[in-house]
């Protein structure tokens, strides 16, 4: 008989936090707790099979389960001393769901499971508080006629608003006994005449009916978005978490709230977290109520009124304080904990790794190493590479003058600029467009992560830090301020209205600071982050982990300085042809490309000599003394004609000549598929002069630039689109008779490597043959993947998506490279290359070079180094130190 539940509860469990496959995260973290011996409400799993089971067998559940069930039901009983849909003591549950991966608030919960209209009287008796049974008995009215029959919660509020407004309430918590009773009736009522059935009193029908409605909720839309977003299968499914209840609204000495054991925006070492008193589980997100700090610390940091739990339940805070430093021991991460207070004793509902910024990832990752709980390994492993990406990001410059509109909670960190828009179909129409905006809503739900992530930013008029809003833009890393009470939303009527009465409309521009909480008016200048620190700090560690080397593709000095800030280690690819577009140099090189013979050619060289020569010692300085390769000129000359009539016109008339001779001269050298015609070596084996040119200039430059720097340049002349040995073979020819020749005019001989891009599927092939002549290989995986596809990399963006849509292909392979075709004539240049020439040195220059998956690829290849553009440095660095990590752990 298949084990379909699994219990926990009173000291033991079955399954542990491993488990999170067969339990579902919630689950397995809820086994694991108990077993620590952590006040737990006893319960039972569902395993996840059974979720598979619901959907292949028309939405029903197993036969067996029944009896699995009702025995777990038994035990927790007796556990509790209560009974299921007992008339004294009745035991109440929740109907929790849990897959393996954190979904928060994706999929349905069912709380107070077990209330009719005798168990209410019961459970009011046994608490000695007719006012707390029926508020929950009409929160799970609330809830299983939502999750369970499919009635919109709305309805609900409806008559609880009317209610309280007869009332004279303004707060749930002032309402008494009488008037929830009536609530209640009102809502039984309006249950029957919209559904023509009476809301179900047996105990057990509710029980079986939310196990499945929580299993179906794994298909629900936005669950589905969700799991899509964040590349979750299907087929993992969802466990069903069946609890004891324990009541967070039993009065001013119960509470429910939620915890971070350290900063989730900061990371900061210090207890974070929200309360409500006389409350029950979603109240502290829903944002009915503000909810209060759990710590004094906190309260006074936000400057709330509401007392702290620390001063208002000593008893019951300190025993959580030392419940959470028990979970980070155990876990050792920093823990995202729910639980609740009943009547002074505290349980604990739910653990998990928490979500954090990555400014917090890594100040928790490096604290914890200094604390000794994790290593350096663990560190480095902690952070994703493409997270680093929103330490990169611009923060709003301190020198200026900020006009603050308002300010809120800074939800998560980070500052950008955008277009106010109201709703999340906007936010998603204006990506569409290419404008950015900011997000603006009095609070988000999950239906807004669409809009949410294609806006810049998310502004909420409510809700607090563990609001969707706050953990979702933290996910996502971008910038969120949430809770601003100083600012209206008039949605209606396309306006916000700030503090001192300004008003802004749709389409106005605002900045958030999501690290202070403000929101300002306008563009704001921006200034770009400090890499010391805890960055810092992770980075060195990532480097002595690594054993590829990073370096990065630039072409300007500019470039190449912000790269070296970044932490490259050498220009692994400097393009020269964008030297020729520049101001004076673009006539010049025309003049060159439309020359009719080799001694006009040689004359416009001649003018572009000083020009290239100046480039590169500007480069070789900036990089003193590291690795610099460059690269023959390789794009088709036509690239630097002008196109258009009016071009064409313009340029005759500056290079005094005829527009119809220039034309002609043109349509001369036009290709069908200049991609695969007239460029990379085949130019300098057409006009040896401009290789010789380039040649001159670099080692003239090379030259001056020791000299000045002290460093000699280590440097690599890099030719392009090979596919026969004997292409390299003529144009290293005209290097080396270039080197020899400076090298007698100035004295001084500058060591250099010649080697070639690996782009063509036959260099692939006749690498051991090409590696007789070339130093090195630079895989270019741009053209490698044009080439060994045949697709045109300007052109597969009419079919690629189809292509993904249809499931044909699964990832760009001009994004994430193609590990099996592309990836195995890397493997094989490397290894024939390396037969011939053993100490060839082999690295990577394409947009790959940048990517972490093709950086482990690049690892497993035996690759030298990686490089790739600037600000994609430090992702290289820590993606090839867990590469190498990786490597290391399996060997
Ligand atoms: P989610 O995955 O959406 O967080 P949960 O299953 O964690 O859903 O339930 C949401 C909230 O319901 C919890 O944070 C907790 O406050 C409340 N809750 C769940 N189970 C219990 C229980 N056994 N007793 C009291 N409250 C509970
Ligand atoms: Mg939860
Ligand atoms: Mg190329």
């Amino acid at each position: 008989m298949a084990k379909w539940v699994y219990r926990f509860g009173g000291g033991t469990a079955e399954g542990r936090a491993a488990d999170s496959a067969l339990l579902g995260g919630k689950g397995a973290n809820l086994a694991e707790m108990a077993a620590l011996g952590l006040p737990v409400p006893p319960g039972m799993t569902i395993v996840t099979d059974v979720c598979g089971w619901y959907y292949g067998n028309g939405k029903t559940l197993p036969d067996d389960l029944r009896k699995q069930v009702l025995d777990g039901l038994a035990a927790m009983e007796e556990e509790t001393g209560r009974t299921f849909g007992g008339d004294t003591r009745p035991l109440l549950l929740s109907v929790r769901s849990g897959a393996r991966a954190s979904m928060p608030g994706m999929m349905d919960t069912v709380l107070n499971l077990g209330l009719n209209d005798e168990t209410v009287q019961a459970l009011g008796h046994d608490a000695g508080d007719a006012r707390f049974a029926w508020d929950t008995y009409r929160r799970f009215i609330q809830m299983y006629a939502d999750v369970v029959m499919g009635v919109d919660h709305e309805i609900f509020e409806e008559i609880l608003e009317d209610e309280k407004a007869q009332c004279g309430h303004e707060y749930d918590t002032e309402m008494s006994a009488v008037e929830w009773q009536h609530v209640v009736s009102r809502y039984k009522e309006m249950i029957e005449e919209e559904f023509g059935e009476v809301f179900p009193q047996d105990p057990h029908e509710q029980l079986w009916k939310a196990i499945g409605a929580v299993f179906a909720s794994w298909m629900n839309p936005r669950a589905v978005t969700f799991r899509t977003l964040h590349n979750i299968p299907a087929e993992w499914g969802t466990a069903v978490s069946v609890q004891a209840m324990v009541f967070g609204n039993l009065g001013s000495t119960s509470a429910t709230g939620v915890a971070f054991t350290r900063n989730p925006s900061t990371g900061e070492k210090s207890l974070y977290g929200e309360f409500l008193v006389n409350a029950q589980g979603e109240d502290v997100v829903a944002g009915i109520r503000t909810p209060q700090s759990i710590t004094e610390e906190g309260r006074i940091a936000t400057g709330g009124e509401k007392p702290s739990m620390e001063k208002l339940m000593p008893e019951a805070f300190a025993e959580f304080k030392a419940v959470c430093t028990t979970l980070e021991a155990h876990f050792r991460d920093m823990q995202d904990i729910e639980f609740t207070v009943e009547r002074g004793k505290l349980f604990m509902l739910q653990t998990r790794n928490g979500k954090r910024t990555t400014r917090a990832a890594m100040k928790i990752a490096v604290d914890m190493v200094d604390e000794g709980v994790i290593t350096h390994e663990d560190a480095i492993c902690r952070i994703e590479p493409p997270s680093l990406d929103q330490l990169l990001h611009p923060t709003i410059d301190p020198k200026v003058q900020r006009r603050v509109i308002g300010s809120g909670l800074p939800a998560s960190p980070g500052a950008a600029s955008g277009e106010i828009v109201f709703s999340s179909e906007e936010a998603i129409a204006a990506e569409a467009e290419g404008r950015k905006v900011i997000l603006v809503r009095t609070e988000t739900s999950p239906e807004d992560i669409h809009g949410m992530h294609a806006a810049e930013g998310v502004l909420t008029t409510r809700g607090g830090m563990t609001s969707h809003a706050a953990v979702v833009a933290r996910g996502m890393g971008i910038p969120c301020v949430v809770g601003a009470g100083s600012i209206r939303v008039d949605a209606r009527n396309d306006k916000l209205l700030g503090v001192g009465g300004v008003v802004l409309k749709r389409g106005d521009i605002i900045t958030l600071d999501g690290s202070a909480g403000q929101v300002l008016a306008g563009v704001v200048p921006m200034i770009q982050p400090e890499l010391s620190g805890d960055f810092g700090r992770l980075m060195e560690w990532a480097d002595k982990c690594r054993r590829m080397d990073v370096r990065t593709n630039a072409d300007t000095p500019q470039d190449a300085r912000a790269a070296r800030a970044f932490g490259a280690e050498g220009i692994g690819l400097c393009r020269t042809e964008h030297m020729f577009f520049e101001g004076e140099r673009i006539h010049v090189m025309r003049e060159m490309i439309l020359a009719e013979d080799e001694a006009g050619r040689r004359a416009a060289l001649d003018k572009l000599l000083p020009m290239q020569r100046s480039d590169f010692i500007e480069l070789f300085s900036i990089m003193s003394g590291l690795p610099v390769t460059i690269r023959l000129l390789d794009p088709p000359l036509h690239e630097f004609l002008p196109k258009t009539e009016a071009e064409i016109a313009d340029v005759a008339e500056a290079m005094g000549m005829e527009p119809g001779f220039l034309a002609r001269r043109i349509d001369a050298i036009h290709e069908f598929n200049p991609m695969m015609g007239h460029r990379g070596c085949r130019l300098a084996i057409s006009y040896p002069e401009i290789a010789e040119m380039q040649a001159r200039a670099i080692f003239e430059a090379a030259d001056a630039a020791a000299a000045e720097t002290g460093a000699p340049v280590a440097l690599e002349i890099m030719v392009p689109l090979v596919g026969l040995r004997a292409e390299l073979d003529y144009v290293k020819g005209v290097i080396d008779r270039v080197a020899a020749s400076v090298a007698e005019e100035t004295g001084n001989a500058t060591a250099y490597l010649a080697g070639t891009m690996i782009e063509l599927p036959r260099a692939a092939l006749r690498a051991h043959v090409i590696a007789e002549t070339a130093e090195f290989f630079s895989f270019g995986t741009n053209d490698l993947t044009q080439t060994t596809f045949g697709i045109s990399r300007d052109d597969a963006a009419t079919f690629i998506p189809t292509y993904q849509r249809k499931g044909i292909i699964e990832h760009d392979p001009f994004v994430s490279l193609d590990f099996e075709g592309v990836g195995e004539l890397i493997q094989l240049a490397a290894e024939r290359g390396r037969r011939t020439r053993s100490d060839l040195k082999l690295g990577i220059c394409g947009e790959h070079g940048g990517d972490p998956a093709s950086i482990s690829f690049c690892e497993d290849a035996g690759l030298d180094y990686v490089s790739c553009s600037p600000f994609r440095v430090p992702i290289a660095r820590l993606a090839a130190a867990q590469a190498a990590i990786r490597v290391r752990a399996s060997t």
